[in-house]
């Protein structure tokens, strides 16, 4: 099966086979392995050692969002959301549910936020201590460039926290260019194309330090897990941790290095989504994003206008020809969302291409484009 779905991605046989061992994770072995992801994720985000941490989690992505909410906004803190879609309604909720005050901020779902919008808010309203942005918007496909807004947040003396999920490891991003940045957030089932399970924040250690105790919560005090590993070591975890999925890790992280990094993967997701995009475009589907607009993580795609289609009927005709898509959609008006992020290829997107092709025919969706 081909999992063209943007989280959790497809994997690769050596990083799935990792996951099947039994590891206990206080022996001093693994405990150095932990090590080295940490320093590797630190690196990998362009922070500098002794300054920045890798701050793990138990979880999904969301925990890592809360976890970065709670320990870096204060309690009843204002936090402005620049709002363009589903991930960035996430950041409000979460915030919200965590007794902190978000401040939407409304961005048309078809383009990335501004840094000069983004400035102009903070002019508005010298209550906001933060900023909490999506670095690739999962829900329409869009970017929002941590590196313009980051600018506008230091020049406004705020903080900035980025949701990175489905963009780390694949966009660029340098943590020592951005002083205002309190937690870049990613997984380790996404751009890195390990197994679910484990999530990274990578934080400044002074913010972190002096945030310890704040969160409102021990399970996520981003500055409880840099206490502990500073008294503990960095190899220990406060509570049990997704062994296997840690180790597996490790192996995505060394199959992505001999890859070529961030650049290289970058270019093969770019490659994947142009692929997939022009074939969508001559089966006669419209994407939802101006190709000015359109990043390389997932692609939208209106839903064609006819009686016979169905997306679940989409997806499992689908799947039955070995592609899976999700069965659902976050944006305001019915699409179609495909990821291109994962251990694919562009020969991939175009089997993908074809199978969506005979789907179509299947289901009587007359193309409006002719081949
Ligand atoms: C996938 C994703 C998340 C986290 O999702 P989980 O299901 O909690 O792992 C958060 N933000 C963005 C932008 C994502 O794409």
């Amino acid at each position: 099966m081909l999992l063209l779905t943007p989280g959790p991605v497809q994997t690769r046989p050596e990083t799935r086979a990792a996951m099947a061992v039994d590891i206990a994770p206080w022996d001093r072995d693994f405990g150095m392995e932990y090590i080295a992801i940490r320093e590797r994720v630190r690196d990998l985000a362009g922070g500098i050692a002794g300054v920045h941490a890798t701050l793990p989690l138990q979880g999904a992505g969301h925990f890592m969002v809360e976890a970065a909410l709670r320990t870096f906004v204060p309690a009843g803190g204002r936090i402005l959301v620049p709002c363009n879609g589903a991930y960035a309604e996430r950041i409000i909720r979460l915030a919200r549910e965590a007794g902190r005050d978000p401040v939407p901020m409304p961005v048309p779902d078809t383009r990335g936020v501004r840094g000069d919008e983004v400035a102009a808010a903070l002019a508005a309203d010298p209550t906001i201590s933060h900023v909490g942005m999506v670095y690739s918007e999962t829900g329409s496909g869009i970017i929002n460039d941590p590196a313009e807004v980051g600018a506008a947040v230091r020049a406004a003396g705020r903080r900035l926290i980025v949701d990175a999920v489905s963009a780390f490891g694949a966009l660029p991003f340098d943590l020592k260019a951005q002083p205002e940045c309190d937690a870049v957030l990613f997984t380790s089932n996404k751009c890195i194309e390990g197994l679910p399970g484990i999530g990274f924040a990578i934080c400044p250690m002074e913010r972190a330090r002096e945030r310890a105790g704040k969160a409102g919560s021990w399970c996520f005090d981003l500055g409880d897990v840099l206490l502990h590993a500073e008294r503990s070591g960095w190899g220990s975890f406060r509570f049990t941790p997704p062994v296997q999925a840690l180790h597996a890790f490790g192996v995505a992280m060394d199959l992505y290095v001999a890859e070529g990094g961030q650049k290289a993967r970058l270019a093969r997701y770019t490659e994947n989504m142009r692929v997939l995009r022009a074939g969508a475009e001559r089966l006669g589907l419209r994407p939802y994003l101006d190709a000015a607009h359109q990043g390389p993580i997932i692609l939208t795609l209106h839903q064609p206008d006819s009686p016979s289609f169905t997306l679940q009927g989409f997806v499992d005709a689908l799947k039955r020809r070995g592609v899976l898509i999700s069965n659902f959609f976050t944006t305001k008006t019915p699409t179609i969302r495909i990821g291109c992020i994962g251990a694919v290829t562009p020969d991939d997107m175009r089997g993908a291409v074809a199978a969506m092709g005979e789907v179509l025919a299947e289901m009587g969706v007359a193309p409006r484009v002719a081949a």
